[in-house]
């Protein structure tokens, strides 16, 4: 019911305007967000470099509604490329294809997603394409495919919690793609999404197994301990090497465990999100966990 509500709101232009001018909640959004400037997210990504782990930087930005504004998102990508490399950052980049014009067409969005790919491939890095609500699946997979098809520097992201992702999966793994395993985090009717939590869990821990043993090399993204020991028991029962995968967590979600992870001797990368355009991001956060809103509201009542 609370997710539901939160992710309702989190498409809400008006509440959205309201928390974004709002100092309060501009301060607030710093517990998820590196900060508005990629100088912000770049010295995010030095402090987890420095920790033993890598990062995906992600220009927060979806459903933009003029192909300027896609163009925008593009160069700023570009951009962050080459920051990457100039700063040496054991860093890559995540990025959402509706930022790049997929509500247009997928044609603008494939060759702005290919510009982009390419300037990765030149510096011998990576982008992958985050998994939006189940709206944009196939085409997020069918751009994702042809990209690849002309540059393999790119992923994308499968969600558990989608029936459909299962055959996703093996239609990925035939062409070699990278793929980040996650949960799940838009609102999707049961018709399409297992509804209860504890099978959303078990269709993870498939296919994990399913990635696992591919020999290509995944990224497990989630903090939940659950999945991480199904993971690492997993790993360590078929002899998968530790670097042969990599788990991920986002920004500010249990650095406690990201660190222990670490000192296991797995590899982590933390997904750094930057940009004017948290608001989304920030209630799909508060939306994971009833605590974080509880925590919102206090801060705003102290503050207020
Ligand atoms: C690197 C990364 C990239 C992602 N990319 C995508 C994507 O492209 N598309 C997509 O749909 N989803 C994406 N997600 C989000 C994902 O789908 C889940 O919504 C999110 O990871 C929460 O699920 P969980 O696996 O952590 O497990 P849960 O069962 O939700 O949580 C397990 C535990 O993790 C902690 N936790 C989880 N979320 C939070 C939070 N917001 N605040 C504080 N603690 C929390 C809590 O301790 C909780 O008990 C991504 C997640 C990560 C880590």
């Amino acid at each position: 019911m609370v997710r539901s509500t939160l992710l309702k709101l989190s498409e809400n232009k008006k509440f959205a305007r309201w928390v974004t001018s709002n100092q309060t909640t501009r301060k607030m959004s710093h517990r998820f967000v590196a900060g508005e400037a990629l100088e912000e997210a770049i010295a995010a990504a030095r402090v987890c470099n420095d920790r033993g782990m890598s990062v995906s930087l992600d220009y927060l930005g979806e459903n933009v509604a003029t192909a300027a504004d896609a163009q925008r998102a593009r160069d700023a990508y570009l951009e962050v490329f080459d920051r990457i490399a100039a700063e040496k950052l054991d860093a890559n980049v995540s990025c959402k294809l509706t930022q790049l014009g997929l509500d247009m067409s997928a044609e603008f969005c494939e060759g702005q997603l290919l510009s982009i790919v390419e300037r990765a491939a030149s510096y011998g890095n990576f982008l992958r394409a985050d998994m939006e609500g189940s709206l944009y699946t196939a085409r997020t997979i069918d751009v994702v495919k042809r990209v690849r098809s002309q540059s393999p520097a790119i992923g994308t992201v499968i969600q558990a919690y989608l029936y459909r992702s299962e055959k996703d999966i093996q239609d990925l793994l035939s062409i070699g793609c990278r793929i980040r395993l996650v949960k799940g985090a838009y609102k999707e009717p049961q018709q399409i999404a297992f509804p209860r939590k504890k099978d959303v869990d078990a269709n993870y821990v498939k296919l994990m197994q399913l990635l696992l043993p591919s020999g290509i090399y995944h990224a497990l993204a989630t903090h939940d301990p659950n999945m991480i020991d199904a993971t690492t028991r997993f790993a360590a029962e078929r002899g998968i090497s530790k670097d042969k995968f990599e788990f991920q967590m986002l920004y500010g979600i249990r650095t406690d465990l990201q660190s222990r992870l670490v000192r296991e001797g797995y590899r982590v990368r933390v997904y750094i999100p930057f940009g004017q355009d948290w608001f989304p991001y920030f209630m799909r956060r508060l939306a994971e966990r009833p605590a974080n809103l509880i925590f919102f509201a206090q801060n705003l009542l102290r503050r207020g």
